[in-house]
């Protein structure tokens, strides 16, 4: 019999300064932080981190918010995030005004939300800010070799949303394993890309991904979209609960 023992690791807690803020689509602002302490950040691609924004909550506690990591692993202190500015939300409004410069608590890195170095052909869906999580995944999966297919679908809205879309293609140009495609829900009229919402093409994807061994899905985003691609999934009998993996936003 085998045991699988899991090694339950705490989370640290840990200062980080912005040192460095732009805006990379019209509602989405990538941030940059350094650990304050100058130690390494090391995490597993996917994984994400707590802030402790300078806000309280209805209970009067300090506001904490998530975020993906979306920086590809590498030695150093920093680490990259993506915030989409939500209408109204309290957290991403502050992060979006934050200055560089300026440091709060951050806890991680957390989270399970990772694609085993041997996983089958993947399909990674997302929509806006959750292709967060996925540019590490796929420079991961393509510096360790091989030939499964790793294939994006990401939806947005237009193609000024179409965040990281550069890096993305480029790396697609030198892997053919690698297959990027946006699906846009207001595209230009001459747009010959997917259209619409992502779950009404995760069917066909799916099932073109099995003629090359047992698909996995990484599904990252908001929840709506999360259950509408399970549901689209299980109602035609094709993923089992191990070949889809999930992470809400919200
Ligand atoms: C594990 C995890 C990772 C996350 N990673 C990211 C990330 O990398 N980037 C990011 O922008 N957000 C991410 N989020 C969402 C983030 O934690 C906040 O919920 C979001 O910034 C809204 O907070 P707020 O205080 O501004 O809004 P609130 O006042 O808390 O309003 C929440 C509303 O915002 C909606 N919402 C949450 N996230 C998004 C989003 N990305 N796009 C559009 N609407 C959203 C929710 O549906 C909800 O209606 C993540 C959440 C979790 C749980």
């Amino acid at each position: 019999m085998t045991v699988e023992v899991r090694r339950v690791v705490v989370p640290e807690t840990f200062e980080a300064t912005l040192v460095e803020a732009r805006m990379v689509t019209p509602r989405v602002r990538e941030l940059i932080f350094e650990r304050v302490d100058g130690k390494a950040f090391s995490f597993q691609s996917g994984q994400w981190v707590s802030l402790v924004l300078p806000l309280v909550d209805e209970k009067d506690r300090p506001l904490r918010r998530s975020y993906s990591i979306a920086s590809v692993p590498r030695p150093g202190s920093r680490f990259e995030l993506v915030v989409t500015r939500v209408d109204e939300g309290r957290g991403s409004t502050w992060l979006h005004e934050m200055t560089v410069g300026t440091s709060l608590e951050v806890k991680g890195p957390q989270g399970m939300f990772q694609r085993a170095a041997d996983a089958g052909p993947s399909l990674f869906v997302a929509t806006g800010t959750g292709v967060a999580p996925f540019r590490g995944m796929i420079h991961d999966a393509l510096a360790a070799g091989g030939t499964t297919p790793l294939w994006v679908l990401f939806g947005v809205r237009a193609p000024a949303d179409a965040l990281y879309r550069e890096e993305f293609e480029a790396l697609e140009k030198t892997n053919p394993r690698l297959r990027f495609m946006l699906s846009m829900s207001r595209p230009p009229d001459d747009w010959a890309g997917y259209r619409g919402y992502v779950q009404t093409h995760v069917l066909d994807l799916w099932s073109q991904l099995s003629e090359h061994g047992r698909p996995e899905a990484y599904v990252c985003g908001v929840k709506k979209m999360l259950l509408e691609v399970r549901q689209v999934l299980k109602t035609h009998g094709f993923a089992e609960r191990a070949q889809l993996h999930l992470e809400s936003y919200d």
